[in-house]
């Protein structure tokens, strides 16, 4: 992901309507992008200061942004263990049932 895909990302980020690949691949380049870490730092802290009821300071801010940005990598991680989980699963399936099947031929040509 290029910078310029990343910043048309941080808006639907904050929505939470990112796809799980896309979502990983804008946190992998806000982690190593300085620019756009800081777009989404900006769009982040004036999203939320509206909503506090008590003003949250800068680093108090940041903090929250570094939770969220974890919680989210940990989702992301989680969603293809998942996936990864399922496929295995229907992959051992798939030859449970060719090994069933080979060995029921087996025992209709014996008999
Ligand atoms: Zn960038």
């Amino acid at each position: 992901m290029n910078c310029k895909e990343a910043m048309k990302c941080v808006r639907p980020y904050l929505d939470r309507t990112l796809e799980p690949r896309q979502e990983e691949e804008f946190l992998e380049h806000i982690r190593g992008c300085r620019e756009c870490y800081e777009e989404l730092e900006l769009t982040f802290t004036l999203e939320h200061s509206g909503q506090q009821e008590e003003d949250l300071s800068i680093a108090d801010m940041r903090g929250a942004l570094e939770d969220d940005m974890e919680r989210r990598e940990d989702g992301v991680k989680m969603f293809y263990r998942l996936m990864t989980g399922r496929y295995a699963l229907a992959t051992l399936a798939f030859w449970s049932v060719v090994i069933a099947l080979a060995v029921q031929f087996r025992i209709w040509i014996t008999l």
